[in-house]
């Protein structure tokens, strides 16, 4: 089907967009790698009468390392992420996520600040913010907020920001080096959307006891969540396969996952206990790993 008609916009400047987004309102749509929206829109699905097409704002088309942070500007495209050093060293956990997010020609188009404007449930990267207590830089005409990944994402294709506000940088803070990571997840064919995927990180003290984790689950909910039971049984235990068996049971009975014709409520619960053995045994062997 063909997309709805619509003026096509291409600012030069961040100020030009926001002055834009700030005249048009509710009837401008900010277009970044247009490979979500774009089928939205041929599938009826968004009317936008405007698009502001961000792809040519070379400021933020940058990945710097600045004051304890590694920042995504909104223009950087999903491979340019995949394929930085500086997110392999300083946000492995980012960089773990990026073979799964669909196919080579999507991530050559797509950008991760489109991923998580966009907020999908079933989408990697919101998954990792979360896990990862990165924020957000939302940007208005008038000012500039910050929003806590935990905060950002409110429901179904729905996050914290106005039809005004554009996503200008995410910032995930510099990896602890004795931290390790690990994104899993299960779809039916790779490159598809996952029928449940985890993102986590364990650290360690100095005696070897978890310090701090983090399990994020996307697919699960009608945002990405974090499971705190889990999460607390683990801090404070050495780590082992009987410890994560444990956290896998409390992931399992804390999940309320939907059923569609991809896979039942069950299967996904049943998927939540996998996928966290399988998380856990692998941040467990990165544990040091990025130092
Ligand atoms: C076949 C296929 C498979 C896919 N598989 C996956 C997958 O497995 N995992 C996954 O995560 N994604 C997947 N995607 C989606 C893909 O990752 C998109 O690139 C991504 O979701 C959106 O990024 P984009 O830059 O293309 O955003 P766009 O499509 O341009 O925009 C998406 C939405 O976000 C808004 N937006 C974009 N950037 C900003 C900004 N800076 N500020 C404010 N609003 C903004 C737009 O207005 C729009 O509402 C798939 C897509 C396709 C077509």
């Amino acid at each position: 089907m063909k997309i709805p008609r619509f003026t096509y916009h291409r600012p030069a400047t961040e100020e030009e967009a926001l002055a834009m987004l700030t005249e048009f309102g509710e009837d401008a749509k900010v277009l970044a790698g247009g490979q979500s929206l774009i089928p939205l829109m041929a599938l009826r699905l968004s009317r936008p009468a405007h698009l502001i097409d961000i792809g040519g704002l070379r400021e933020l088309a940058a990945i710097r390392e600045r004051s304890g942070t590694v920042s995504v500007g909104a223009a950087v495209r999903h491979v340019e992420v995949e394929r930085s050093a500086l997110v392999a060293r300083a946000a492995p956990l980012a960089a773990a996520a990026m073979p799964h997010i669909g196919h080579g020609a999507i991530r050559n188009r797509g950008t991760a600040c489109g991923s998580l404007a966009h907020a999908d449930p079933a989408a990697e990267l919101p998954a990792v913010a979360l896990a990862a207590g990165a924020s957000f830089v939302v940007r208005r005409a008038s000012g500039e907020r910050t929003v806590p990944a935990s905060e950002f994402f409110l429901g179904y294709l729905t996050c914290d920001m106005g039809p005004d506000e554009l996503l200008v940088e995410w910032r995930l803070p510099t990896w602890p080096v004795t931290a390790g990571w690990s994104v899993q997840e299960v779809s039916r064919r790779h490159g598809d959307f996952a029928l449940l995927g985890m993102a986590a990180m364990i650290d360690t003290d100095p005696v070897g006891r978890i310090s701090t984790a983090a399990l994020s689950l996307f697919g699960a909910a009608s945002t990405p969540i974090r499971v705190d039971a889990a999460e607390k049984l683990l801090t404070g235990e050495p780590p082992s396969a009987a410890l994560f068996d444990e956290a896998a049971e409390i992931v399992k009975g804390q999940l309320d996952p939907p059923g569609d014709l991809h896979g039942t409520a069950a299967y996904r619960k049943h998927l939540g206990a996998v996928l966290t053995r399988r998380c856990l045994s692998e941040a467990a062997g990165r544990l040091g790993a990025a130092a």
